[in-house]
Formats: structure tokens, sequence, C-alpha cells
């Protein structure tokens, strides 16, 4: 079995190629990441000299070097992580988003078409659901709620779950999406909410909060994630969608709180909103349960434990992340 896995350098996809290398050790797993701000060789530095795995640098909206790679390794599986994944970042500039999210997906799609493929799993995002209202918590995003992007990070990811689905009904790609809620743990690029606010605490810096702090997420422990993607991408009905989610619901300054509360100090910051700020996440994971057995397993006191430790323990691996650009750029932003 050979598997390609997209932006493995990066957060998710980086975890579950530990995941997938760990649970299966006779599968052959290649890489391709762009090596944006957002990717770390050094998430995949316990797997760089593993005779299974090999890593490639490549922008997947490169066609001529996305079509040699398909070519010369013959994946029987693409996994489809590589994004742009920050949602500020996209309200600064789109352009990047719409090349990356959606020509990278189209031409990852037109490589399966044209060399074959057994499965094409695209990693997508409850966002391109757009919000909930944060007074009815009797609704959920289920599988048929409609799109209804707000950022351009979610227009970009609803648009290639778009193509996804088109590329299966015109062309017959044996392709699976899964839309995940709010993921947390290891190897977390130090500009979301939960990573952000561990490493202020740890660097003495203000935590800071949008608005009032009362937008809710569903927070997932990544490898939670991980097992429902192996799951989907193993036993998953083609050209079916697949809510994830962690039945744990908690308002930004909750989670903020439960930050300081683990690490005994940390100050809040309130900060002027993002614009369009979505305001409830909410998944219906129905589905995947009934269809695939699948269920969350670690709980947010547990997972968010795990966390702080994993960052108390790798402060190399974030540190660097703190330096030159990026020091400039998480002056103007927070969180998620
Ligand atoms: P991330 O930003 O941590 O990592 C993205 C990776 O993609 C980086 O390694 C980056 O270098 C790489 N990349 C970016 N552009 C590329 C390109 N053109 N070609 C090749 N590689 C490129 O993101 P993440 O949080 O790990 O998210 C992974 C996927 O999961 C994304 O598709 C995201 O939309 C989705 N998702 C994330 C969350 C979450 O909470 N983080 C929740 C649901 C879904």
């Amino acid at each position: 079995m050979k598997i390609i896995v997209t932006g493995g350098a990066g957060f998710i996809g980086g975890n579950f190629i530990h995941y997938l290398l760990k649970k299966y050790a006779e599968y052959e797993i290649i890489c391709i990441d762009k090596l944006t701000y957002a990717g770390n060789l050094e998430t995949l530095d316990l797997m760089i000299n593993n005779p299974h795995f090999n890593f490639i640098r490549a922008d997947i909206a490169d066609r001529r070097l996305v079509y040699k790679i398909f070519e010369e390794e013959k994946p029987n599986i693409v996994i489809n992580f590589a994004a742009e994944s920050h949602v500020d970042r996209s309200i600064e500039d789109p352009a990047i988003f719409l090349r990356t999210n959606v020509v990278g997906t189209q031409v990852l799609l037109d490589a399966c078409r044209h060399y074959g493929i057994d499965r094409y799993h695209q990693v997508s995002t409850d966002e391109v659901y757009g919000d909930l209202p944060i007074d009815r918590p009797d609704l959920f995003f289920t599988e048929e709620t409609p799109i209804h992007a707000s950022s351009p990070y979610s227009a970009s990811k609803a648009c290639a779950d778009l193509l996804v689905q088109a590329y299966y009904r015109t062309y017959g790609i044996p392709v699976t999406i899964s839309r995940c809620s709010n993921n947390y743990g290891p190897y977390h690029y130090p500009e979301k909410l939960i990573p952000l606010m561990i490493t202020n605490v740890l660097n003495d810096k203000p935590l800071p909060v949008y608005g009032t702090g009362e937008n809710v997420r569903d927070w997932l422990y990544v490898e939670d994630h991980c097992t429902a993607i192996d799951l989907i991408i193993h036993r998953g009905k083609v050209g079916e969608i697949y809510n994830i989610g962690g039945h744990n619901e908690r308002t930004n300054l909750e989670v903020v709180q439960i930050i300081i509360k683990e690490l005994g100090k940390g100050e809040i910051e309130y900060v002027k909103d993002r614009a369009g700020h979505d305001r409830r996440y909410a998944i219906d994971s129905t589905k995947i349960e009934n269809e695939l057995g699948w269920y969350p397993a670690i709980e947010f006191n547990d997972g968010i434990k795990r966390t702080i430790q994993w960052y108390l323990n790798n402060r190399q691996w974030w540190e660097k992340f703190n330096s030159g650009e990026n020091k400039k750029y998480y002056k103007s932003l927070n969180t998620l």
C-alpha cells in the first residue's frame, strides 16, 4: 500500500503520518509538502530515516511536478491535508488560499484521473457550513447542512469540496471527504488559539482573546481526527462526506481559562474582534459513528493536559516560529 499524504509537515498531516507509520509499519508513505511558513520538517524528524517514508518538497498546485511524482510513485491512496489554513491570513490576502486550496486540489484530482487511484480523500473542515447561533444549542451541522462559507479560507475549502464531488460524479474518481471540527494537540503551529495561548503563557506574554471570547468551537484531539480518517480511507463509502466532531463545545474564553489554570498563570487581553467572526461550530457526527463505529477517545481535560505537556517538553520545536517575520505577524492577530 502506497499513500501520498500532502501537507504532512503541518499540524494534522504530521500527526497523521506518525499515526500511520506506527499502525501500519508495512505501508509506504510519501509526504508532499511545499514547506510554507506553516510547514516544519522537524515535525517529521522521527520518520526521516524510516525506509517506508519519503519526503518530497513540492507545491500541490505545480502540475508538472505533481504528475511526475504520481508517475514515479504510483500511489494507491492520496490524502490531501495541504492547505493554507489560517482564517486571519485569508482575510488579509485571499489569493494564495485559492491557489493552494482550490487549484492545488484540482491538480491532485487531475493526477488521480490521469494515473488512476484507489481512493482520493479530501480533508475538509466544518467551517464550510458557516456558523450557528450561540443561543440555539439544539442546532448542529450534519452532512446535509448547506454550504455557507464565511471567510475566504472556508470559501476556498468549500470550493475544493465541490470540485471533489464533481470529479466523483463526472469522472468517477473514488473520493471521500471529511469535515472536521477544530483540532488541538502536538505540532500545532502557534498562531492558532490553543498553541498560541500556551506558548504566550510560557513566554510571559498576554493572551489575546477576540471580542468577548464567546465564540464556541467543538474541540477534537488530533489523534481522534487521525483514527477517523484511517477508518474513512479503509472502510468509508466512495462519494460520501463524513462529519467528524468532538462532542466538546467550549467558548474561546473557557479554553483560555483552562490553559491559565493548568499552567498556573496568564493574563487575558481582549482584542478587536475578527471581521465576520463565526459564532458557533457544532458537529453532528452520527453518520461516521453509525457507519464506521468511530467515536472520539480522548476527553478534553486529558487532551489539553497532554498538549500543554508536549509544548513544555518541545520548546525548541515552537520557539523557532517566534522569530523574524512570524514575530511581526503574530502581533497583528491571534487564534483559530
Ligand atoms: P497547517 O497550516 O498546520 O499545515 C498545512 C501544511 O500544508 C503545511 O505543512 C504547509 O507547508 C503545507 N502546504 C501549504 N500550501 C501547500 C502547497 N501549495 N503545496 C504543498 N503543501 C502546502 O494546517 P492543519 O491545521 O494541519 O490543517 C490540515 C488540513 O486540515 C487543512 O486542509 C485544513 O483545512 C483541515 N482542517 C484543519 C482543522 C484544524 O483545526 N487545524 C480542522 C478541520 C480541518
